[in-house]
């Protein structure tokens, strides 16, 4: 049986699979199953941060597979360790303490169950926990029911109620809609810096200034989700920085790029006190409050810092900035009228379309039409909403690499 065969057999039907059936990959390059090889911009959503099957990466999993995979939470982890101080020290570069998920959706609900217990150290005037979390229209923090009630996008809860209860969702980047934000009950802010799934959406500076004040006002704590724009991919290690670096936020998530290929994730609470008693953020959650029998064991952390280390020591970021300079000027040059505008920043850049433009079939966005185009002619990318792709390349992308894949857009764009 062909691969699709056996998945329609086999596989739930949660997603809609492109045909497409890759089995190697090196560097920017994906091979199918025919030999047949494809730039890929998608890097697994994000994921594949320094490439497929990067030496380093590949060699890291390979010693450490043979020396320990892996060790029960109970016990102490060597790499683990090192891995929380690379991440304090290099990257987030503020006092805090990590916990080790194997996901991004994970990772948001450890930052909503901190919430939680902030709002019952510090509660609502009249003594009742505080524990809603206001989290942002067209935002997308994953799929488990916690991460999924924080998601505000309809398509993503449909027929999944009861939802968990505490989440409201406000316009993103509307400074005006945060003045009815707060109410008895709110207890944290959690936005993605630079929404991804959502269309590549960035926060406006006086946005995410805004949303920082109305948290300092209130007493309530700012959760950012960087799980796709984190660690270099829009430039700066931390992705917020890019936009109000003076902004130092409570509680961080991460998952996606943070191990080039191994499922890992991550939240991150601020050492600073919430109370006059001097009690740590990052105390609330005490022994025997979260956990996870594979979060952050030697296996994915040995991997995780093979990857977080060649992004710092190599100045991927910088990359990323110089090749998002030439892909914009490059498509600006263009002027081609299908495109709308470009978002994002670093290697996190959406490509909006015009969709009157563009004649979808039945039960197929305008961004799925050109992303399977751009497929049949070599180049993968994820689409980002209806009318939106993505490009996602490896923050090591070369020159070459980039000027093929904006030859291969120019060739399907320009047909429109
Ligand atoms: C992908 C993503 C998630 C969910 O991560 P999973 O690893 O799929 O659970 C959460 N937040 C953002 C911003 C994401 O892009």
């Amino acid at each position: 049986m062909t691969t699709p065969e056996l998945y329609a057999q086999h596989v739930l039907p949660t997603y809609g699979r492109f045909p497409l059936v890759p089995v190697r990959g090196a560097r920017a390059r994906l091979w199918d199953e025919n030999g047949k090889s494809y730039l890929d911009f998608c890097m697994g959503i994000a994921v594949c941060s320094i490439g497929h099957c990067h030496p380093r990466l590949v060699e890291a999993i390979r010693h450490q597979a043979g020396e320990l995979m892996h060790v029960s939470n109970l016990y102490q982890n060597p790499l683990q360790a090192e891995l929380a101080e690379e991440i304090n020290t290099q990257h987030v570069k503020l006092p805090g303490k990590i916990f080790f998920s194997n996901s991004g959706a994970e990772a948001n609900d450890g930052l909503i169950k901190a919430a939680r217990r902030f709002g019952l150290k510090r509660p609502a005037t009249d003594g009742s926990q505080r524990y809603e979390v206001v989290t942002f229209l067209q935002s997308f923090h994953g799929r488990t029911l916690g991460a999924m009630s924080a998601t505000g996008q309809k398509k993503i809860q449909e027929g999944f109620d009861p939802l968990l209860p505490g989440f409201r969702y406000l316009p993103f980047n509307d400074v005006a809609a945060l003045e009815n934000a707060v109410r008895p009950e709110t207890a944290a802010i959690l936005l993605e810096p630079v929404q991804g799934e959502g269309g590549v959406n960035m926060a406006t500076p006086e946005f995410l200034r805004a949303v920082a004040d109305l948290c300092k006002k209130h007493d309530l704590l700012l959760f950012f989700d960087e799980v796709q724009a984190g660690f270099g991919r829009c430039g700066d290690a931390m992705a917020w920085r890019m936009i109000a670096p003076e902004i130092q936020p409570d509680g961080i998530s991460w998952a996606k790029g943070m191990g080039g290929g191994v499922p890992i994730g991550a939240f991150w609470l601020n050492d600073r006190s919430v109370n006059e008693d001097g009690t740590a953020l990052s105390s609330l959650l005490g022994q025997g409050s979260h956990g996870s029998t594979y979060g952050g064991n030697p296996l994915v952390c040995a991997a995780s810092l093979a990857v977080l280390k060649e992004i710092r020591e190599k100045e991927l970021g910088v990359n990323a900035i110089f090749q998002e300079v030439r892909i914009r000027e490059t498509i600006r040059l263009w002027n081609l009228p299908i495109v709308t505008e470009i978002r994002g920043q670093g290697l996190l850049l959406g490509i909006a379309l015009d969709p009157a433009r563009i004649p979808t079939p039945e039960g197929k966005t305008p961004a799925l039409v050109i992303v399977n185009l751009l497929m049949e002619r070599g180049l993968l990318v994820p689409p980002a909403g209806p009318d939106t792709f993505r490009l996602l390349p490896p923050l090591n992308v070369t020159d070459a690499e980039v000027d093929e894949a904006l030859v291969t857009i120019h060739s399907v764009l320009a047909e429109f």
